[in-house]
């Protein structure tokens, strides 16, 4: 569906205007006393549009949109930027929904869905070029066809290009090639005033800066050229386990040194007894004549050996593997409940230690017998995001508390939320900055605070691209 141009300039979204307002009588005679969404009959089918795009992954926040837009083209992004500007409507871009707290929500304003705009458009032997709204698994599926990859992948590939780059997109490589971020090489872009514009490193350059992880506070990211490497043939993804944190920190290090995988994370897991088993997850890429011996691997760590559990897969294999997961939690349920994520970098130097502390104050049910504390090191050098905030150490530690209750108890979750926001306050006080996707509230100072140095750079692109303030309210990075 696109946009009645006729029907903008006159001020008025007609329902067949591809918007849908509120359907419920109440709410539509709002709509219609403030604004020209008008609440036909056929906007009762719509209602379920509505109330999906108050929804996230997170099930904690919802906030009822005016109406929903599917993106449809450049220019209709364009002028619903305008058209919503000239009225003082908010509007969000919405990619897969996987926020955890409603970064992608806007109370009575526009939500834009991106979902439609996914066209994969050329994939050339350094780059492929995509619509904002591909999820990263058509991009892989896309560049595998090809043997290539992107360097860097989340570990869950069913979100989209756009809700990625607004906020960085690590992966198990990123201690090697940066961000996601970090691996655009041009951007096309609608401002928040509704300007089209394309930018790079050489074009535009500070847009290309304040888009980058910049929470979509500047602009919508309509397509994305993005860098490609040689995918390797095979993967030997390596669990092993640590009878304490310690242990599992110092091979940590080793490993990251070193260099002898190619791919590196760990967690704290719960046991399901109420302690925890400590992880180490490696992997070594390689081509199908050139397998790894696993005792070479593995030498010189110091892990129990007889836990430890070895896989060998495709590339394409081991990178969907989270999709088995995502099946097991949407059978059991627990793929619907709420998620009460908080995501944070701990500083190198005391990431044991804040670690440690923090892991005393939880219980297995904090996280959820499938849930993890996701905690490795990572170089920092990679990452040249400017708006991706880390802790000024050449080494920091990614550590998300990914907790995925066994019920929906909402008094269980509000206490998970208000946790949250007392960790987050207690790892800012040693020095650790978050990884935006957290759910708990951010108020304008603390995100003032946590863009530190690049604040006024970040306020200054706001007020050339986004001057009314029109776009993803959702952070609460700016007051209303
Ligand atoms: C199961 C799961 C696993 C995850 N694993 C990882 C991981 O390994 N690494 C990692 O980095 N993150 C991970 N995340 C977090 C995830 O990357 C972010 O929540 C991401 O923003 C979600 O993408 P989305 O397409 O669902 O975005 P949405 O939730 O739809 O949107 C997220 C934000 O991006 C904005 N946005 C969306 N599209 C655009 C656009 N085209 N232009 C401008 N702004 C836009 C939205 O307005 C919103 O503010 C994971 C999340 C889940 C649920």
């Amino acid at each position: 569906m696109t946009i009645d141009k006729r029907a903008l300039l006159r001020g008025g979204l007609t329902a067949t205007a591809a918007l849908a307002a509120r359907a419920n009588g109440a709410t539509a005679a709002k709509a219609k006393a403030s604004d020209e969404l008008s609440a036909s009959a056929e906007h009762s089918r719509d209602t379920h549009v509505l109330a999906a795009a108050a929804d996230d992954f997170g099930h904690i926040i919802h906030k009822q949109p005016r109406a929903v837009l599917k993106a449809a083209s450049v220019a209709d992004i364009a002028d619903l930027m305008r058209w919503a500007g000239g009225r003082g409507l908010k509007v969000a871009a919405r990619g897969q929904g996987h926020s955890t707290y409603g970064r992608a929500m806007t109370e009575d304003g526009i939500v834009l869905d991106m979902s439609t705009m996914s066209t994969i458009h050329h994939v050339q032997s350094d780059r492929i070029i995509v619509d904002a709204g591909a999820t990263w698994s058509a991009v892989l599926n896309a560049t595998l066809a090809h043997g290539l990859t992107p360097p860097v992948l989340t570990n869950y590939l069913e979100l989209s290009v756009g809700g990625t780059l607004a906020i960085g997109g690590i992966g198990g490589t990123t201690f090697r090639h940066g961000m996601q971020t970090d691996n655009v090489l041009e951007l096309n872009v609608v401002t928040g005033d509704g300007r089209e514009l394309t930018c790079s490193e050489n074009s535009n350059p500070d847009l290309f800066d304040a888009i980058r992880a910049g929470l979509g506070q500047c602009g919508i990211v309509t397509r994305a050229s993005l860098r490609l490497v040689q995918a390797p043939d095979r993967v030997r993804r390596f669990h092993v386990f640590y009878p304490d944190l310690r242990a599992l920190t110092a091979d940590q290090r080793i490993v990251l040194a070193d260099g002898r995988f190619d791919y590196l994370q760990g967690a704290v897991l719960p046991d399901g007894a109420g302690a925890w088993r400590y992880q180490l997850e490696g992997v070594v890429f390689y081509d199908s004549y050139a397998a790894p011996k696993n005792t070479a691997v593995l030498s010189g760590l110091s892990d129990d050996r007889s836990t430890a559990a070895i896989t060998d897969l495709t590339y394409h294999e081991d990178v969907n593997a989270f999709a088995q997961f995502e099946n097991l939690l949407r059978s059991n349920g627990q793929w619907f409940n709420p998620h009460p994520w908080l995501l944070t970098f701990l500083r190198d130097s005391n990431a044991e230690q804040v670690a440690s502390d923090i892991l005393d104050d939880l219980t297995n049910e904090d996280i959820g017998p499938f849930g993890r504390i996701t905690y490795y090191p990572m170089f920092t050098k990679p990452l040249r995001t400017p708006l991706v905030r880390l802790p000024n150490e050449s080494i920091v530690f990614p550590f998300n508390l990914v907790r995925i209750p066994e019920s929906n108890d909402v008094a269980k979750v509000e206490q998970m939320v208000a946790k949250n926001r007392a960790l987050y306050d207690r790892i800012r006080g040693t020095g650790g900055v978050q990884y935006p996707v957290g759910a708990f509230p951010m108020s304008s100072d603390e995100w003032k605070d946590h863009f530190g140095s690049k604040w006024t750079f970040l306020q200054e692109a706001k007020r050339r691209y986004d001057p009314l303030g029109t776009l993803t309210p959702g952070y609460n990075v700016y007051r209303d």
